[in-house]
């Protein structure tokens, strides 16, 4: 997780993602996380390439590509006579994207909840469904996860970093447990409150004001810009 600003632009922060896949293979993304409208495809292409050229990486012209864009503040599924389950419930932590390890952890729990009932009664196979995937604890976890997210999403562009730089400065269990522990409402509110702790009296503010506060409005279209040799558009 790269956040050095070695594209060249201003504007809302990006970092690069780099995961080594093995085989002399490694997956390199320009990531935004997040952002409300999400920042273009096309920004984060022009970026990326900046970035590479920067450090001298030469793409190999055959290259697998990935387009990525995906929605951290889904409302919760409501649906009548539906259980959403996945990316759909949803499952996907508000401040990282992540959900295929709660959906795996969760799927033999809801399973079982809908066998103990089928076919008899669907009603209440889809009730104990539910009340499985959304435990009370987990909403809170869920609610408390998304004023995390409306947090960042206010932050001047400039400080978003440094409200990275402490959270992963925080002792290993405490990020597990805001990072993993869906229904965890302790672990989540230790590791809030151990970020308020180590957070300097302005992020301090920007932590606790988004709780009040309506949702972020969306920030305004990045402005074009133009890195020698490479087109605005990508
Ligand atoms: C590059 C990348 C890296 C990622 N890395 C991670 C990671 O490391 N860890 C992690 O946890 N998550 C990661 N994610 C996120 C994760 O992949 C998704 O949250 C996860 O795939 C969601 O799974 P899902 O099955 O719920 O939904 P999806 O994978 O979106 O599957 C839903 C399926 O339903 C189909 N569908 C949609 N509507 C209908 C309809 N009306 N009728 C029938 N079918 C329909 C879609 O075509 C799709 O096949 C990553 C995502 C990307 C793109």
């Amino acid at each position: 997780m790269d956040w050095r600003a070695d594209h060249g632009e201003p504007g809302w922060p990006t970092f690069l993602y780099g995961v080594p896949l093995g085989g002399d293979r490694v997956l390199l993304e320009e990531t935004s996380l997040a952002r409300r409208p999400g920042l273009p495809l096309a920004v984060l292409r022009r970026r990326l390439a900046a970035r590479l050229a920067h450090h001298g990486v030469a793409v190999p012209p055959d290259a697998v590509t990935e387009k990525v864009s995906f929605p951290v503040d889904t409302p919760r599924h409501r649906a009548p006579g539906v259980l959403g389950f996945g990316a759909a419930a949803p499952l996907v932590h508000p401040a990282t994207g992540f959900s295929v390890a709660a959906a795996l952890r969760l799927a033999p729990a809801v399973a079982a909840a809908l066998a103990a009932h089928l076919p008899a009664d669907p009603d209440a196979a889809l009730a104990a469904a539910r009340a499985t995937v959304w435990p009370p604890a987990a909403r809170v976890v869920h609610h408390l996860r998304r004023i995390g997210l409306e947090a960042m999403l206010r932050m001047p562009p400039e400080r978003v970093p440094d409200f990275f730089a402490v959270f992963f400065a925080l002792p290993e269990r405490r990020r597990w447990s805001y990072l993993t522990g869906r229904d965890d409402l302790a672990g989540t509110a230790r590791t809030m409150g151990a970020l308020f702790a180590a957070a300097g009296w302005e992020l301090r503010a920007r932590l606790v004001l988004p709780a009040l506060l309506p949702p972020a409005r969306p920030a305004p279209d990045p402005a074009p810009h133009v890195v020698p040799g490479i087109a605005p558009n990508g």
